[in-house]
């Protein structure tokens, strides 16, 4: 179904953690219905990026918006209600909780599964489940984890464990979807489901941000890339173009 995605606009963001700059003056922005990747080598920021606008940091300077409307200030929970979803790199999962539960989960704890537990056994929780489980077994199909549904999460195998992650995030119908290094660990039909599942969520409409170490699949995938090195914006653009760029090659891939 249509999500009305909105642009992510980043404005001169700088981060410094003790005498460590970790994002100086970062501007940039990512369209509704595009895919856009950040790279950049260990230690670029693009973690702190993620982290600063789904405001788990707090920023020392700088705006960000979504829709043209400021979150830079907001607190995690305002900007996940404000349709702007994470995934983490390492999901955790409390043991006892099956995939569907995961994933219904979702539209309660915007934050790491830490609460999911408490969330879980909540009466709150029993009470609206019904509503969602028509949502959770169509993302469950959507992600190609419908025969897992019930299966206990966090026995998969990690490849799964990610992909749920991703359902995970889906279920609150995000107009901003931050992947996470969300293909690291998967094997190679993974990464062909999570790039097909990408780009259905691009093409509902929604604002794609994919921090991604595996170049191949950001080249497939993205429609704008930005490299980050030590801490600033190094280039920008289209897959093409990034791949021509000497002083990518040079930093980033080292060749
Ligand atoms: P990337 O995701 O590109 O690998 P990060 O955003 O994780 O880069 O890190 C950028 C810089 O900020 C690094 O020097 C890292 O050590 C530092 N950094 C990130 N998060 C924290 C934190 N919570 N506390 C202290 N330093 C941090």
């Amino acid at each position: 179904r249509p999500i009305s995605g909105g642009m992510l606009e980043v404005g001169k963001l700088s981060k410094a953690f003790g005498g460590n700059q970790a994002l100086r003056d970062v501007s940039l922005r990512a369209e509704p219905g595009k895919i856009t990747a950040l790279i950049g080598p260990n230690g670029s920021g693009k973690t702190t990026l993620l982290n600063l606008v789904c405001g788990f940091y707090r920023r020392d300077s700088g705006s960000i918006t979504v829709a043209g409307a400021s979150i830079a200030t907001a607190s995690s929970d305002r900007i996940a209600r404000l349709g702007i979803a994470r995934t983490f790199q390492t999901p955790l999962i409390p043991p006892g909780i099956t995939v569907r539960e995961v994933v219904i989960s979702g539209r309660y704890t915007a934050d790491r599964a830490g609460f999911l537990s408490a969330v879980l056994r909540s009466p709150h929780f029993r009470r609206v489940r019904e509503r969602d489980l028509q949502r959770a077994t169509e993302i469950l199909r959507l992600t190609g984890l419908i025969h897992l549904a019930d299966s206990e999460a966090v026995a998969l195998p990690l490849g799964m464990r990610r992909m749920l992650e991703v359902a995970r995030a889906l279920i609150r119908e995000p107009k901003v979807l931050l992947l996470d290094e969300a293909a690291s660990g998967l094997d190679e039909n993974e990464v062909r489901t999570l790039a097909s599942v990408v780009r259905q969520i691009r093409d509902a409409g929604c604002t794609v941000v994919l921090v991604e170490h595996n170049f191949d699949l950001v080249l497939a995938l993205a429609d704008r890339i930005v490299v980050l090195a030590r801490g600033g914006v190094l280039a920008e653009g289209t897959p093409a173009e990034i791949e021509a760029n000497v002083r990518v090659r040079d930093e980033y891939l080292g060749v």
